[in-house]
């Protein structure tokens, strides 16, 4: 059908659009007129409904032809909806139960139903109010492992990879964005930034004259464009993470691309952080969330070990691709330099996602979208510090990322800055 039948559906003509479709309808159960039809949308992007009939419920998903927190004078293409849609169906196929099950897409609407993930809340929400989540290591590294090595050279043949990657080239709008509000922006003067002034205005001047700041960046921003690793969420904060104690979901990957392994692990890594270092200021009383912020930190660190336990794992035992060809690693001293080479690959893994994870960090305090971590901390003075902290251990983490050799030096930092 035709671009030109794009029309947002609100209300109404949500309503009937749902009830046009039968499988759905009967998921939903009742009448039409009976179902409870409520806009949750939090994002920055796109509409979100929940649909709640006397049976079940549904999320139903729709961009708009425009960047929801800026308005229509931002325009930004429906096609992102599509490649949502493409990379959940990826997900599901290699993290299966890792995100929510899609029930029905239309492409000219940019629109997309899903299982309703009740009573499942948004994770930075659970982490500000000091929540832990028992689950959540195991099921992030088996996300992050599974969705990058199988969709990696490591795991495909070069044709497999060339058609993948080409799959979702067009959606460079979205990449547009990471590249100018996380790699560019917040290091210059841009209309869009802003910070807890007046306690950072010094720390922001600092950020736009620090040259090994703007090398550093900017290598990882060539890195974001140039190295087509792997399938990425492309998004993938706390804010696009959906918990219980005991499960955990990945929604909105709508910023998906074949792009660098470390920006998502990075994105994991940098939420983390920031909740530790906003901590403090969600406290009633002192160190009332000690026992939370040793658990975040711990978390960090699982993070990474567990991830890189588990794509080491499939490597050995996964590996189809065309990279690496087993024909060159034969015998006992092929397969132990290959295990040496194995971990050389991780090492430098871990240094992208050091680099990429500071990039997150400080445009969330400087660029154009915050995060609640910091923005609910009510005093700015003390949503100041908390930020001031964080940025302290990103600029190392970024010009330095290489002094940073295991996950602990970056805990370890992080304590010592608290
Ligand atoms: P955006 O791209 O605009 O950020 P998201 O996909 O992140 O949109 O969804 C926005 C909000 O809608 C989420 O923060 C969450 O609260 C809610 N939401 C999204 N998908 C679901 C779902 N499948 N079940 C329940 N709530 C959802
Ligand atoms: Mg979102
Ligand atoms: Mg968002
Ligand atoms: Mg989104």
């Amino acid at each position: 059908s035709r671009v030109g039948d794009y029309r947002i559906l609100q209300e109404a003509a949500l309503r009937d659009y749902l009830a046009g479709l039968p499988e759905i309808a009967a998921l939903l159960g009742g009448a039409p007129a009976g179902w409870a039809i409520t806009e949750v949308g939090d994002g920055n992007l796109n509409l979100v409904f929940i649909v709640k009939g006397n049976r079940g419920g549904i999320a139903v998903k729709q961009a708009l032809p425009y960047v929801r927190l800026v308005g229509e004078s931002w325009p930004l293409p429906l096609s992102r909806a599509h490649y949502e849609y493409l990379a959940l169906s990826r997900q599901a196929e290699l993290a299966p139960g890792l995100v929510p099950a899609l029930l029905h897409h239309n492409e000219t609407l940019a629109l997309t139903v899903m299982e309703l993930l009740e009573p499942h809340v948004i994770m930075r929400k659970g982490l500000v109010a000091g929540t832990r989540y028992p689950r959540f290591v195991e099921d992030i590294t088996t996300f992050m492992a599974r969705t990058l090595f199988f969709t990696s050279d490591l795991a495909l043949t070069a044709a497999e990879k060339k058609d993948a990657i080409a799959a979702f080239a067009g959606n460079h709008a979205l990449c547009k964005i990471t590249e100018d509000l996380i790699f560019t922006d917040p290091y210059r003067v841009a209309a869009q930034n802003r910070w807890t002034a007046p306690y950072l205005d010094g720390l922001a001047a600092s950020l736009r004259d620090d040259m090994e700041l703007h090398v550093a960046i900017s290598r990882l921003k060539l890195k974001f464009m140039a190295s087509p690793e792997g399938l990425l969420h492309g998004d993938l904060h706390t804010g696009s993470i959906m918990v219980t104690e005991g499960e955990t979901r990945v929604i909105d990957p709508e910023f998906a691309f074949y792009g660098p392994m470390g920006f998502d692990v990075g994105a994991v890594l940098a939420n983390l952080l920031m909740a530790y270092f906003a901590s403090s200021g969600h406290e009633r009383a002192p160190g009332e969330r000690q026992a939370f912020e040793s658990w975040v930190l711990q978390t960090v660190e699982k993070v990474w070990n567990g991830f890189a336990r588990k794509f080491l794992g499939l490597w050995r035992t996964e590996a189809r691709g065309d990279a690496y060809p087993v024909s060159l690693f034969a015998g006992d001293k092929g397969a132990a330099r290959l295990e040496i080479e194995r971990q050389a690959y991780l090492q430098r893994l871990f240094t992208d996602t050091v680099g990429f994870a500071a990039a997150k960090t400080i445009r969330r305090i400087f660029g154009l979208a915050h995060n609640i971590d910091f923005e609910l901390i009510e005093d700015p003075k003390s949503r100041a510090i908390s930020e001031a902290r964080a940025v302290r251990l990103a600029r190392g983490m970024m010009v330095e990322a290489v002094a940073f050799r295991t996950i602990a030096d970056v805990t370890g930092a992080a304590r010592k800055l608290r």
